[in-house]
């Protein structure tokens, strides 16, 4: 393989103008679909304002022929992704005049970021949700039980996850409709049936798999980061009222199964390169299988904002760092698969809730509202909110900071819209 390190150069600019906050320099440069037409869809990678578009690139010829493209690129493998992002930070580089001086090309292969319409970025085999923050965990433990330990005795030992729907994940943009269920209060003597009246957003990372595994056959957790394309942007939207009632004894079920957003474009681990750092000190010592999660995480700042029907712009009501996750991406890969269960190119895992120690860095509105009990107030409007309500929109940004560029993730966002009617 050639060295591609020349992609991770902080100095390096290219010939399309970027602002220094915007989330894809040439130092990004994620992978995403985007929709041309019916049935009609191109690899894409954004830069700056703008979206290459890697199909129309490669027949201009200034891609090699054989380069991943179209929908099912990601199936190329991690390799040749890898070398095709270095291909085209080569196009887009300063110095170069193949694309730079030739109108015509530029016009079919550019087009404004604000005008594409990005699709699920690839075919979704199966979509695990893990639980992975201990002061998410631990909140819900101290809500929940308050009598005992807010952590269950497997906490610390395992990275808890669920088997969730990856029908359902949909990307940034899409509605999302109000789930209908069964809830039933503490003191009720029976359930009834209606409109989620608790919904909530979780703010969540995860990575698509690059490449499966051999049938029968764990991931060692030092290879993980092998099998991994890429990270998103999740929100696996829940329905908490549904949950409460429905997830003893197997966890849950229809109060996360009814939609999950993700961030339409794939950042490369080796974009994240140079932010890579230590997870929190994980004591007791975890067994030899999960590794550790010492210069296993990334240092991504992440941020969520909220917009009511009547506000008329959005207000920020949490920020936090994926790096305070316990258990890291290749620990979760290692636990999925040292029972030797089969993973597939396209599986998307998902961080879990992300908290940080302090109440303003809590990644869901069960935790920002303690249940519902400290409503958050817009300053806009005065309107209050405990749970999400019709015609809200929820809208989840990320980056790493560099020396003067960002490694963005883009947006993933929803508007909630009412339930269907039901008889
Ligand atoms: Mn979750």
């Amino acid at each position: 393989m050639s060295d591609l390190s020349r992609v991770q150069n902080p100095a390096a600019r290219s010939w399309i103008d970027v602002a220094t906050d915007s989330p894809f320099p040439i130092q990004n440069l994620p992978f995403g679909l985007i929709e041309l037409g019916p049935s009609d869809w191109a690899l894409a990678v954004p830069i700056g304002d703008f979206v290459l578009n890697v199909d129309a690139a490669i027949s201009e010829g200034l891609l090699p022929e054989e380069s991943p493209s179209g929908y099912g690129w990601e199936q190329a493998g991690i390799e040749a992704c890898r070398e095709l992002r270095a291909q085209i930070f080569d196009l887009l580089l300063q110095s170069n005049p193949a694309l730079r001086d030739h109108a015509a090309a530029r016009e079919r292969c550019l087009l404004p970021l604000s005008q594409v319409q990005p699709v699920r970025p690839m075919h979704i085999p199966a979509f695990v949700d893990f639980y992975s923050s201990e002061h998410h965990a631990s909140n819900v433990g101290k809500m929940f039980r308050p009598q005992g330990d807010p952590l269950l005795p497997n906490w610390k030992h395992l990275p808890v996850g669920y088997n969730g729907r990856a029908s359902t994940v949909v990307v940034s943009g899409t509605p999302i409709v109000r789930s209908l269920g069964q809830t039933k209060a503490p003191d009720a003597e029976s359930p009834v049936f209606g409109p989620c009246r608790r919904l909530d957003f979780e703010l969540e990372m995860g990575f698509f798999l690059g490449y499966e595994n051999e049938p029968g056959r764990p991931i060692p957790v030092a290879e993980a980061e092998d099998h991994m394309l890429g990270l998103v942007l999740v929100n696996d939207w829940s329905a908490r009222d549904i949950q409460q009632w429905e997830y003893q004894p197997l966890g849950p079920f229809l109060s996360k199964s009814f939609a999950t957003s993700i961030s339409p474009w794939v950042v490369f681990l080796d974009a994240l390169a140079p932010f890579r750092t230590d997870g929190p000190h994980q004591d007791p010592a975890v067994l030899p299988y999960l590794g550790s999660n010492q210069q296993a995480t990334f240092d991504i700042h992440l941020e969520v904002w909220l917009q009511t029907a009547q506000m008329t712009r959005p207000q920020r009501i949490t920020a936090t760092n994926f790096r305070e996750m316990y258990w890291t991406p290749n620990q979760q890969l290692a636990h999925q698969t040292i029972n030797g269960t089969a993973v597939q190119v396209g599986d998307l895992y998902a961080s879990g809730t992300i908290s940080g120690p302090e109440p303003g860095q809590r990644g869901c509105l069960l935790e920002l509202t303690w249940r519902g009990e400290q409503p958050l107030r817009m300053e806009e409007t005065g309107e209050e909110r405990t749970f999400l309500q019709d015609g809200d929109t929820l809208t989840l940004v990320g980056w790493a900071q560099g020396d003067g560029y960002r490694i963005g993730f883009g947006e993933c966002s929803g508007t909630i819209l009412p339930s269907p009617e039901f008889p």
